[in-house]
């Protein structure tokens, strides 16, 4: 492989999506600052303006497309690189590919990045007009690239990379391919460098996470390995599939006193038709018994979940059956997305979008309505408890003088700064919550 080592070109990236992209941005760094590229902090001082792309929900595109006309814009005329990665590369190639009017350089999809120093070389010194790579592969892991990470409280680390499930809304496995996991090992090693940077939580990675499978080993094993090395003392992983969760698994969670109590449970519909047409693979009964099963091994166990409202033929009555499984659940919180057709997967062949926009709104309002009155419910349960946390920074949400942490159920906790660091475990006893946050003092 060809690389410049000398190119002293200044690279500004600009992160889009979820925390696999964040995670993505950290690969690109260490893959680029290796051959010798500078990342700065300013758009205006870069070289090269790399955008790294989501393509999960609406308007992705033309956001990106806005950004690329208001980054040559601001340069008023002067050169500059731009490239474009990440799911909208795949998603929309043939777009970023045959427009002439989008002044692109190069396109790397995800499993591309290793490419990256070749596709820039060839932009500069070949003069190609938008090079690019977006091969999509059954294997690269990237397990041989230790992200360039930010110092801080949490890492991320992708444990597995793509997605075998094609529910029929998603855009994720024509995006970033098949599922494939890494080795325990391979996790491991990269785990005990981790803590020797100083991290205490790992959140471990995947698009269908609890899929995880390299040989004989599962994504409980994953854990219970991940939990002996030393200096790790939070695990975390997102996102999971409710189809995924042996017992086996869920007692690792439960017993593992390193595997922090909350888990992400996508629900996206409480119908069983819709989870059908979705093709979730599992009914609202399967999933009332998962959070049956999950309960009885751990009552306090924290749960979140995504819902999906107006996917196409949606009813008022199926809608009122997601309300239904929320009430009952009551989850701790909930990310709720209006559907938004997604070019190439099944729902856009197969389903025309026939929700009105306006009853969208009107769905995405009242479930935001009655979740936030159960978040609230369950956040004030808290009060009097005394939870060890995590502290991240100083807290966004009342003054400089209050710091924010998370509990093990991820939830924030805002307390007044004192004598603490990032990333020191305290603990804080709660004595007020809101919808969002808890709050609380410290104790001995
Ligand atoms: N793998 C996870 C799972 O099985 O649920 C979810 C990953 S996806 C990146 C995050 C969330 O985005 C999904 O759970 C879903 O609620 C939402 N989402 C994905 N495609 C969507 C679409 N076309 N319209 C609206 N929301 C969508
Ligand atoms: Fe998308 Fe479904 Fe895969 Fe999640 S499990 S990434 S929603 S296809």
């Amino acid at each position: 492989m060809k690389i410049l080592t000398n190119s002293n070109k200044k690279i500004y990236i600009q992160t889009w999506g979820c925390q696999m992209n964040e995670y993505d941005t950290e690969l690109v760094r260490a893959i680029l600052e290796k051959a010798n590229y500078t990342f700065v902090k300013s758009e205006l001082e870069a070289d090269i303006v790399m955008l790294n792309t989501c393509a999960i929900r609406e308007n992705a595109h033309r956001k990106i497309y806005g950004r690329i006309h208001n980054i040559h814009h601001q340069r008023n005329g002067n050169p500059v690189m731009i490239g474009i990665l990440g799911c909208m590369a795949t998603n929309l190639r043939t777009d970023l590919l045959e427009n002439r009017n989008l002044k692109i350089d190069f396109i790397a999809g995800p499993d591309s990045y290793k490419r990256l120093p070749q596709l820039i070389d060839e932009c500069t010194r070949d003069k190609i007009r938008k090079a690019y790579d977006l091969t999509l592969s059954e294997f690269e892991t990237y397990s041989d690239i230790y992200p360039s990470r930010k110092s801080g409280v949490n890492a991320w680390i992708a444990v597995m990379r793509g997605c075998n499930n094609f529910c029929t809304f998603c855009v994720v496995p024509y995006t970033r391919g098949r599922e494939r996991s890494r080795s325990v090992e391979n996790i491991v090693t990269e785990v005990k460098k981790l803590t020797s940077d100083g991290f205490k939580q790992v959140t471990l990675l995947g698009q269908n996470v609890n899929s995880y499978r390299h040989d004989e080993a599962d994504f409980a094993t994953l854990i219970e390995e991940v939990s002996k090395v030393d200096g790790i003392e939070r695990i975390r992983f997102t996102s999971p599939h409710p189809k995924d969760f042996p017992q086996r698994l869920l007692q690792a969670i439960a017993d593992n006193s390193k595997a922090c109590k909350h888990i992400h449970l996508p629900l996206q519909s409480g119908n069983d038709r819709v989870l059908d047409m979705m093709n979730r693979t599992y009914t609202r009964k399967e999933f009332f018994d998962l959070v049956d099963r999950i309960r009885k091994l751990y009552p306090a166990m924290a749960m979140t979940t995504d819902i999906i409202v107006g996917f196409p033929t949606e009813t008022d009555a199926e809608f009122e059956d997601t309300i239904k499984v929320m009430r009952e659940v009551e989850f701790d919180s909930a990310f709720i997305f209006k559907y938004s057709e997604r070019k190439g997967t099944i729902a856009e062949k197969k389903f025309p979008d026939d929700v009105a926009e306006a009853i969208k709104t009107e769905r995405i309002v009242r479930l935001n309505e009655i979740q936030k009155a159960i978040s609230l419910k369950k956040n004030r349960t808290h009060i009097g408890e005394t939870h060890s946390v995590l502290i991240e920074e100083e807290s966004t949400e009342r003054s400089k003088h209050d710091f924010q942490g998370r509990t093990d159920g991820n939830k924030v906790v805002i307390f007044p700064a004192g004598k603490y660091k990032k990333n020191d475990f305290i603990n804080v006893r709660i004595t007020d919550a809101t919808v969002n946050v808890l709050k609380g003092t410290p104790v001995n």
